[in-house]
């Protein structure tokens, strides 16, 4: 999957997929594709390594981390190696790398998800956050928007030839049991506008921690969302690099699917 283009700028974006083997569910894959092709479109230089069980994770070499989700038995073997890379993981995170997770790596990424039958999966205690295995299942399309602040930041990054107004949602595909529940500083991702996000219960969806974004939304995010991808590469670019002003792209065909998705959650 690494992939290379020569660039003017030389600017380069070190990707990191955790457990790519074990949590990749609903398209979680399509989050790396994205990155990787928008990067090569803005001209940046690509590399995505794959960091699994009994692997080492090398605090200094990756620019923006991507954990994907997975059933609750692979969440519990990635428990266990987890907390020998938590110390790493949660260093570069103070430090300002980027990172994006989706349900079952999300959950991971808590203090704790405890599964029907009791079982307690240990997290990482990143998010300040729990979940619980619940009875009900949370399969649809999840319509939500962005914070403010994140809202805010997008607009200032995100640069199309397609758009004059600038979006302030994601779109997504949701399908877990587990229900999340954020401490009381933790900082949501954005408010459900339809489906049930966190929890089902309290509107909110995701969680934010520096740059560390935790969120229900599978199926792919990245490729009909491409505002957020672009703001993940320049959060990363602008720790290595300062700011940098990525150009205009067609994103015509992204923001039908964008568009076409959020449609079918109102029938
Ligand atoms: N096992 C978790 C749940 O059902 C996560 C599922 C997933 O990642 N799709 O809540």
């Amino acid at each position: 999957m690494a992939s290379t283009v020569t660039t003017r700028f030389d600017l380069v974006v070190n990707i990191c997929h955790l457990y790519p083997d074990l949590m990749d569910t609903y398209g979680d894959k399509g989050n790396i594709i994205t990155l990787v092709k928008r990067c090569q479109w803005h001209r940046i230089k690509t590399t995505v390594s794959h960091v699994s069980v009994g692997d080492k994770l090398d605090p200094e070499k990756y620019d923006i981390y991507f954990f994907g989700g997975g059933q609750d038995r692979q969440q519990v073997i990635v428990s266990h190696d987890l907390q020998s890379k938590a110390k790493n993981l949660k260093a570069v995170i103070e430090r300002g790398s980027t990172l994006l997770s989706i349900c079952g790596g999300y959950q991971l990424l808590q203090n704790y998800f405890k599964t029907l039958d009791g079982t307690e999966i240990r997290g990482i205690g990143l998010f300040d956050a729990h979940t619980l295995g619940s009875t009900t299942r949370m399969i649809q399309n999840l319509h939500i928007k962005l914070n403010d602040e994140v809202s805010h930041q997008v607009k200032s990054v995100y640069r199309t030839t397609e758009l004059s107004i600038y979006p302030t949602d994601l779109i997504g595909f949701e399908n877990h049991s587990g229900k999340t529940y954020l401490g009381k500083s933790l900082k949501p991702l954005g408010k459900v506008i339809r489906g049930a996000g966190n929890n089902g219960e309290d509107k909110t969806e995701g969680a934010i921690y520096k740059n560390a974004f935790g969120c229900y939304l599978h199926g792919s995010l990245l490729p009909k969302n491409p505002h957020f991808a672009d703001y993940l590469i320049s959060k990363a670019l602008q720790r290595r690099y300062g700011k940098i002003k990525l150009k205009p792209l067609d994103d015509s065909i992204e923001w039908q699917a964008h568009k076409s998705a959020i449609e079918r959650t109102k029938r």
